[in-house]
């Protein structure tokens, strides 16, 4: 009833035979402007249609265009233009062209549920970093059967090849086409008078929309609905409850394929799974958001630890500092008006306050340390290291898995140094993040973060900064992408973000300058020159794990827990298959730890060997030596590779711990580690539910 009644008025407002109720392009205003990459200038009347543009170009390129870019705004083929330009035609090759698509799905999505469910009120559609998602307004929860049904109704909306038609209506005439959509017409009330406002419509379904989508709905072929959850309308818990259906898409199918694929993949190797069966850390509910780490789950963290030392060792200079101070110290770096939140304070019974908090970063400790003493300007860059336990007072229910905790420690660095070091002390850190990536087989981008609307300093200092920051940059060769607006507020930065084994994008490191600190507002910080007179240092704030915890987790997901041997907690296990053989078993695994080998032995074990080795897979350890009477006499070892039970390999003791020693040494990368195999075009997205602990090194 509801519906038919509705699609009666709707036809009689807005129906398929009517011309689209768009103005005509006015050829008495001075015409817009359009450059073509290839530099050739368009005249358009104002109010043409891209569509009727990119056909004078090629009929061939209308075929494959998705949407246009008008001065790096995207509008899809049937918004009229209004500005002139920078004009390009974007094909399923512009990354900007996903996003459209995506949100296109979400329209036919709710095209396909209204068809099933003509009840079902509509909230907001868009695109999402890696697909896209419709809230409804429905009584009951969606099931996995609606899903699969609404999935098969969408793929009917796909072969039907739906134009998205767009139209300009009043307020008045929106409001009739929403009148049983209140969500939408509350949407509607907040569009500012004056604006456009635009619906589309495919097949039946009319949204209230800005645009831009893909010409048709036969662009829609490659799209895969994931799951439903519960969502509030506008995010806030105090609104009205929705449903909301999660899907993503791509325009080629096995781009799809490969992002089903990484997401079964990230199911199956969820850190907070592999860590209960690697048995490398708990927590307790007493303790939210802060691990503890099990003696295999503290050696690898101590081996990761030992690892960034071992490469600082000889141009950085570790301290420790205290973990608690008093807030005359966070007054001084700004953390007690700015970040209190996300601290933990303490009572000081003296005083009777909470004027003490736990420490969340060793910026402040740093810069006290390096105030308290006279520099001179030889003896800079001077690098601090510290990987002191901090603490920060996330939300509980933000708490997860090692991604997101309250107490971690950092592989966090601040450089002193004269701004004429500069840009030879990025070179310096960049390799040292890069090649510390390159060890794990993370593939590492950059991003070139410059100056925020909020900001502190002189635009001059900024001009020099960033021009230090990026010439260094462009030293390496390296590609980079630009993050306009997108630099602490101090200084602008460089962030690394890493690719992992299922082509999931990580942000991780952070090389940011900082003018703030040292100024005599803040911690006073000065050497003396060559002139014998004082100079303000610059501080660079350089982290590259992030949190230890967080990257623990990444590597977990990334390896799927099947470590590279020098990682791995337990690296051997040595397996005698009978109790008379324990002694040789003693002799092997003395052999292998006097080589610095960790080895899983117990000579006093009475278990079958087959319990010991089916252990050693789930504990995923990298090599097995499996012991009997003819390994004994002939003083060899049986090996076994991880995931390689059926080639076995028998080989001299010696041998086997040259190889081990040799493996361990060059930090090689595991033999059952498959690099990136996701094709292209699936590795542009992140993962937000993994957004972690924020590695910015500081917030000032
Ligand atoms: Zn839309
Ligand atoms: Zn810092």
């Amino acid at each position: 009833m509801w519906k038919r009644v509705r699609g009666r008025k709707f036809k009689a407002t807005y129906g398929p035979s009517d011309p689209p109720a768009q103005p005509m392009p006015d050829a008495s205003a001075p015409p817009l402007v359009l450059t073509l990459p290839d530099g050739a200038l368009r005249e358009v009347a104002p109010g043409t249609l891209p569509r009727d543009v990119v056909a004078t170009i090629g009929e061939r390129l209308l075929r494959a265009a998705v949407a246009v870019s008008i001065d790096g705004v995207v509008q899809d083929l049937v918004t009229p233009i209004r500005a002139g330009g920078a004009f390009r035609v974007l094909t399923e090759r512009d990354p900007e062209a996903l996003a459209v698509l995506r949100h296109s799905a979400a329209h036919a999505l709710a095209t396909a549920v209204r068809r099933l469910r003509p009840g079902a009120q509509i909230g907001f559609g868009p695109a999402i970093s890696d697909g896209f998602y419709y809230d409804f307004g429905v009584g009951e929860p969606f099931t996995p059967d609606d899903l699969a049904e609404f999935e098969a109704e969408f793929r009917k909306v796909a072969t039907e090849k739906l134009p998205f038609e767009r139209r300009e209506v009043s307020r008045d005439e929106a409001a009739e086409i929403f009148r049983d959509d209140p969500l939408k017409r509350e949407r509607l009330a907040d569009l500012p008078d004056g604006e456009v406002i635009s619906v589309y419509r495919d097949g039946d379904f009319v949204d209230l929309c800005r645009g831009p989508h893909v010409p048709d709905t036969g662009w829609l072929k490659h799209v895969k609905l994931t799951h439903a959850a519960g969502a509030y309308w506008r995010g806030d818990a105090r609104n009205q409850a929705l449903q909301r259906i999660y899907g993503t898409g791509f325009f080629k199918k096995d781009a799809l394929d490969a992002h089903l694929h990484r997401i079964e993949e990230a199911k199956r190797r969820d850190h907070r799974l592999l860590g209960k069966q690697l048995d490398l850390f708990q927590f307790f509910p007493v303790a939210p958001g802060a691990a503890f780490w099990t003696p295999r789950g503290t050696t690898l963290y101590n081996t990761l630890v030992d690892f960034v030392r071992e490469r600082q060792a000889r141009d950085f200079a570790e301290i420790k500092t205290p973990l608690l101070f008093t807030k005359r110290l966070w007054e001084q770096s700004g953390h007690w008006g700015k970040y209190r939140e996300n601290m933990f304070l303490v009572l000081d019974n003296e005083t009777g306050e909470h004027d003490v908090s736990l420490k969340p970063m060793n910026c402040p400790s740093h810069h006290l340390y390096f105030a308290s003493t006279k520099h001179s300007y030889r003896e800079l860059p001077l690098r601090y290291v510290t990987f002191d336990v901090l603490h920060r007072n996330e939300l509980s229910g933000a708490l997860s898995g090692l991604t997101r905790v309250r107490q971690f420690a950092q592989d966090d660095c601040h450089v002193y140094l004269r701004e004429d070091q500069i840009v030879e002390e990025v070179r310096f850190l960049m390799n040292f993040v890069l090649g510390h990536y390159e060890t794990f087989g993370l593939a590492a981008s950059l991003k070139f973060a410059t100056r925020p609307e909020q900001r502190i300093g002189s635009d001059e200092m900024w001009d020099r900064a960033e021009g230090a920051l990026r010439g260094a940059l462009e030293a390496t060769g390296r590609p980079y992408e630009l993050k306009p607006g997108d630099g602490a507020f101090y200084g602008p930065k460089i962030d690394f973000d890493v690719t992992d084994s299922i082509g999931r994008a990580w942000q991780l490191g952070t090389i940011q300058l900082d003018y703030a600190a040292p100024g005599a507002d803040r911690f006073d910080l000065t050497y003396t020159g060559a002139d014998n007179h004082p100079h303000r240092p610059v501080v660079i704030h350089r982290a590259v794990s992030g949190s230890f915890e967080r990257f623990i987790a990444i590597l977990i997901e990334h390896f799927a827990g099947a470590f590279p041997l020098w990682l791995a907690p337990e690296q051997v296990r040595v397996v005698p298959i009978s109790p008379e053989l324990s002694a040789y078993g003693q002799r092997v695994a003395d052999a292998l730890r006097a080589a610095g080998l960790r080895v899983g032995f117990d000579a006093a074990s009475e278990e079958d060997y087959r319990v010991r080795i089916r252990e050693a897979h789930a504990l995923k350890v990298p090599y097995m030596a499996v012991l009997g009477r003819r390994e004994a006499e002939a003083g060899t070892v049986t090996v076994r590779r991880r995931g390689q039970d059926n080639q076995q390999e028998t080989m001299p003791l010696d041998a086997f711990v040259a190889r081990c020693v040799e493996e361990a040494r060059s930090r090689a990368l595991p033999h059952d580690y498959v690099p990136n195999d996701v094709p292209e075009g699936a590795l542009t997205d992140g993962t937000p539910a993994h957004g972690g602990v924020t590695n910015s090194a500081a917030p000032r």
